[in-house]
């Protein structure tokens, strides 16, 4: 029997969903109960609990809209840790749009949820003013950078204090400030090599701008070997993925206007991060009935999917005779359906050789901030993960997405199963010879 069939459609009195960003009836109700998606859920495979598998979450909200569930304890504890990683969506033959009804469950959860004190104070500077403002990410760096640099982390790390402090976990997940911020490319056009195929925007990222600045003006110079002119706006901002994740979707929508008006103009709006390309190619959903919306989200491209469409010049790639192995990003394999346009990349670099790890689809646990909220879940995700790595006995993890290459850098640390991990536009800018020294 389909949900369709047993839960009255919203509006039933005593719904335990009271905002306008409530899962709707007409996209959980698609769910037949086939229980296809289970395998391809890693909270399922790990815990083997019904009610923390893709089904199990649905039928969950579904009798949450019937007031027959409250939206606290269980429901909390369940939807609370699902990764977002759509495996499930893929998995899925009635086209159920999962991570909708999930991230609009968790807008519910964040509306009625009453957290005080100083996690709420932390949630909300995050949330509010670190993400959003540069100036304010590039102090906060800054003071980290000082901290892995210098004394503090070394003294930290040999007293245990973290361990104490309840912090290790979080602590081996920062990612590593770089020297330079990208910051002074902001505003700036970067031309095409040759004749100009295209004009696009790029996407600068919140936290990529002080811990991935390298990887950034790696894919411009690879963009720009494509022909592709390269502008940086200024005015643009975080994408919100990280919001709507959370269920903070007011402020991911005041996000995604600065954006879109940011980015009005180009040919294509590029990302180098699969969590963000996914979240600003649903910016039509986010705002609904939004007519700039609906055609900013159709101009976004990932790096790895314009430059598969783009090609790049023949002959420009010279030899890495390197052994790789791809970890597909959640939000690129599942949420964007890219697949093929990262391995046609790798494949054009001569000599280099791809093993494909068992599962490369599955999750490893980054999930946004999932690995500092769930962090044993996504540890044993990781474990699992470093294992298909080192059976495949590459030395190098390439993959697509930011949060991803800091979790599976934390896994290399704790398990030794390869040497590095780079993005595949890393990869591609060592190939053409224009990698920073
Ligand atoms: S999004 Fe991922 S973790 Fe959540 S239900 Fe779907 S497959 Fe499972
Ligand atoms: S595969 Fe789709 S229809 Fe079947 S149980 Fe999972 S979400 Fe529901």
């Amino acid at each position: 029997m389909s949900i369709a069939e047993t839960t009255p459609a919203v509006g039933t009195s005593g719904s335990a969903f009271h905002t306008a960003d409530r899962p709707r009836w007409e996209d959980y109700s698609r769910c037949i109960h086939c229980g296809l998606c289970l395998e391809a859920c890693p909270t399922f495979r790990l815990l083997g609990e019904e009610m923390d598998s893709p089904r199990g979450r649905i039928y969950q909200i579904a009798q949450a809209d019937a007031g027959r569930l409250p939206l606290a304890g269980a429901f909390e504890t369940h939807i609370g840790r699902c990764l977002d990683c759509r495996a499930c969506q893929t998995a899925c033959p009635s086209g159920v749009e999962y991570g909708k009804i999930l991230e609009r469950a968790r807008a519910e959860l964040a509306a009625q949820r009453e957290v005080r004190g100083p996690r709420a104070w932390l949630a909300n500077y995050v949330f509010r003013r670190l993400l959003p403002d540069p100036r304010a990410m590039a102090r906060q760096a800054r003071l980290l950078r000082w901290y892995q640099r210098g004394g503090p982390r070394a003294v930290a790390r040999a007293t245990g204090v973290l361990r104490l402090l309840g912090l290790a976990q979080a602590e081996s997940l920062a990612p590593e400030v770089e020297g330079e911020f990208f910051r002074a490319e902001m505003g700036r056009t970067f031309p095409a090599v040759g004749p100009r195929r295209a004009r696009v925007a790029f996407l600068a990222g919140c936290v990529q701008r002080v811990a991935f600045a390298g990887m950034n003006r790696a894919t411009i110079r690879v963009l720009q070997a494509a022909g592709c002119e390269v502008v940086i706006p200024a005015a643009q901002t975080c994408c919100g993925a990280l919001h709507v994740h959370a269920g903070r979707r007011e402020e991911a929508r005041e996000l995604a206007r600065t954006n879109i008006q940011a980015f009005a103009g180009f040919d294509a709006v590029v990302t180098n991060s699969a969590g963000c390309g996914s979240a600003l190619k649903e910016y039509g959903d986010l705002l609904a009935g939004d007519a700039a919306a609906e055609e900013f989200a159709g101009r976004v491209r990932d790096a790895t999917e314009l430059l598969a469409a783009l090609g790049l010049p023949a002959g420009m790639l010279r030899p890495l005779p390197w052994k790789v192995t791809y970890q597909d990003p959640c939000h690129l394999a599942h949420g964007q359906r890219i697949r093929s346009a990262p391995r046609q990349l790798m494949a054009a670099i001569p000599e280099l050789e791809l093993v494909e790890m068992e599962r490369a689809d599955s999750c490893c646990g980054s999930a946004g901030i999932y690995n500092v909220v769930q962090p044993e879940i996504a540890g044993r995700l990781l474990d699992e993960k470093m294992a298909t790595v080192r059976a495949t006995r590459a030395g190098t993890i390439v993959t697509a997405n930011p949060g991803c290459m800091l979790q599976l850098r934390a896994g290399i640390r704790r398990s030794g199963a390869a040497d590095r991990v780079m993005h595949v536009m890393e990869l591609l800018d060592a190939a053409l010879g224009s990698a920073e020294q």
